[in-house]
């Protein structure tokens, strides 16, 4: 994907051939927080630092968004070209739960604990027509 950005910075290692979830990790009591946070919701320090929290998880728990969401909506899509698409909490290594689109959009595809791996999709084309990119997580088995 030469000519692709981040639809938001900082939330992934990019460009990167194996992209990870940036976030931060609290150095007084080693919370983990994303997106990456100057303070630490559990003790309140500001001693944290940005930490790459990886590109793999479990799916704690999912739905099936079945209609468009409302603005800020960050894709071309419009009623008629939208598609169902799966979102859910995926539970990264370090214990963390991650609000993430699914690339699974049917209930028979999705299962509570299954593996999880990040992958970057390209959601629009910006004014210089290069692609925008932000990640989802799709089923381990289906990552390449
Ligand atoms: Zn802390």
């Amino acid at each position: 994907m030469s000519g692709a950005k981040p639809l938001h910075p900082g939330l992934f290692t990019w460009p990167n051939a194996n992209p990870s979830l940036i976030g931060s990790r609290c150095l007084d009591c080693g919370e983990h927080a994303f997106p990456s946070q100057g303070s630490c919701r559990a003790c309140s320090g500001q001693n944290t630092q940005n930490a790459e929290l990886g590109n793999t998880g479990t799916l704690w728990t999912w739905t099936i968004q079945s209609f468009m969401p409302k603005t800020p909506y960050h894709t071309d899509e419009t009623p008629e070209t939208f598609r169902p698409y799966g979102v859910g909490y995926v539970e990264l290594p370090c214990g963390l739960k991650v609000e993430s689109r699914l690339r699974e959009n049917t209930p028979d595809a999705l299962r509570i604990g299954m593996p999880m791996a990040l992958e970057i999709i390209s959601v629009r084309k910006d004014e210089q027509g290069d692609d925008l990119v932000t990640f989802q997580f799709c089923a381990a088995e289906e990552a390449h």
